[in-house]
This record gives C-alpha cells, structure tokens and sequence, in this order.
C-alpha cells in the first residue's frame, strides 16, 4: 500500500544546533506508530517537523502524495493531519463544546465521521462536562478534549505527543482505549508516550529514537526480542 506519510533523510535544526540526523521512516494508512527512546532524542522535534513548525527542515517528506517540507502548518493540516501537542493547548477561555465546534470540518476525502455526538460517544466525560470552561478541566480531561478536536478535523493522521504524561492511571487507560477506537477508524497515528508497556499493546510498530534518528523500527515483538536495544535506548 502507498505510504500516507514518507520522511527520507530528515535533518531539522533550531537555529545553528541539529536536533534531527537523517531520519528515516513511513507510515501507511491506518497504521498506529508508537515512537519512543529517551529524554532529548527527537521525538518531538520529528513530530513538529512533520506538521510544519520547525522552518529549518531539509531532506524529504511527503505527505498524501505530495511534499510537505517546504508547506506551511495550516496547509499541512488541511491535507488531514491533525496535532495534539505535549501540554494539550485547550482554550481556557471557551467551553468544551466550544473547544470542539471551532475544530469541525469535514476530512480531506469529504469524510463527516467525527461530529461532536461521536466524541462525546468515545468520552463520555466530556459529554457531562460540555458547558465547562477548559481551564476548568482536569489533565485528564483536557487531554480528552484535545484529542476530540484532533478528531474533528476528521484526519488521515493523528500525531500524539506525550498522549497520558501526568494522568492518573485510571484516565491513562481511557486514553489508551480511544487509540484502540481511533486505530479501528483506519485513522494513522503517530504516539509518544513513556509507557512502553501499553504502546506495545496497542501499535502495529514501535519506533525508538536515539540522538535525533531512528535507531529501531519493527513491530512490538521484534522489539522485545531484542534486549540490547531495549536497554540501551529504553532502560529496561
Ligand atoms: P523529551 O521527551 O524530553 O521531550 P524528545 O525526544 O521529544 O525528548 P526533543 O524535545 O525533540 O526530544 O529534543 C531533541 C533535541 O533538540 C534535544 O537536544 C533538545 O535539547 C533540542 N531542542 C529541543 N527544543 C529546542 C529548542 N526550542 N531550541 C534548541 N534546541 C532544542
């Protein structure tokens, strides 16, 4: 099947420092992608060069057939990607409703699927908390919201950084659920995350990063047949 996203060779800098070496890495429709690795290897840094945020990118990505190093976020974003980034960028100011209205439109292939009726299907919670303001929401929460807006752009992909950093275990495990829902949408995804664990129950890949490339990329199994690389880029 053709690649949704292909990235060849991916150097991205901030200012005169080098944060990505050459990354290497494809993602077909549908699939779910868990990218993992230690603390300042890139994670984040590929995921804002893919939507458009770090200007100083060279190498090749191709998004929906065409290229996107050069494109802007917002068109990038219009050609179905959608990014939920570390921290969830809620608006405090608007309620949750509002919060997902502002989000809606239809997807690239003229797709309605996700409607606000849907989201409040997968998260019954924001459903009971809809007129609240988003600063009124937990971590939880917000986390649920920012990922229902994600949803509402209808998207092709979905990039997820730090998807349940600092949620309580309960919450956590309803954000792991929703990724089993958004895979079983055919939606792609890209997830960083810390807990391997439940990454590598829900994705078709895992990809570990190291010093700004990839230095694994195979499914959950072949990673944890591989005891080197989970210890030396994991610690476990
Ligand atoms: P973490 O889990 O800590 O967020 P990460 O794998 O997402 O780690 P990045 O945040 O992408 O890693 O960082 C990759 C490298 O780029 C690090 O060396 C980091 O210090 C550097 N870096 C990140 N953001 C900036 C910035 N705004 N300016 C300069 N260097 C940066």
């Amino acid at each position: 099947m053709n690649a949704l996203l292909e990235i060849v060779d991916l150097k991205s800098f901030y200012g005169a420092s080098q944060a990505l070496h050459g990354v290497n890495l494809v993602v077909r429709p549908g699939e779910q992608i868990a990218l993992i690795g230690r603390n300042g290897m890139g994670k984040t840094t590929l995921l804002k060069s893919i939507v458009g945020l770090l200007s100083d990118r060279r190498g090749r990505i191709g998004f929906a057939g065409t290229s996107t190093l050069r494109a802007k976020p917002e068109d990038i974003a219009r050609k179905g990607l959608a990014y939920v980034p570390e921290g969830r960028g809620v608006f405090g100011s608007l309620s949750v409703v509002e919060n997902l209205v502002m989000s809606a439109r239809q997807g690239v292939s003229g797709s309605r699927r996700w409607t606000i009726d849907r989201v409040f299907e997968v998260f019954p919670r924001l459903h009971q908390r809809r007129g609240n303001g988003g600063h009124q929401l937990s971590g939880g929460e917000q986390q649920m919201l920012s990922i229902g807006r994600a949803l509402m752009t209808n998207p092709d992909l979905i990039l997820l950084d730090e998807a349940t950093e600092g949620l309580a275990p309960l919450i956590a495990q309803e954000i792991w659920k929703t990724l089993g829902v958004i895979r079983a949408e055919g939606i792609a995804t890209i997830v960083v995350d810390k807990d391997f664990r439940s990454l590598a129950k829900v994705a078709d890949r895992m990809v570990v990063m190291a010093k700004g490339e990839v230095a694994f990329d195979g499914t959950p199994g072949e990673l944890q047949a591989n005891p080197a690389i989970l210890e030396r880029h994991l610690g476990i």
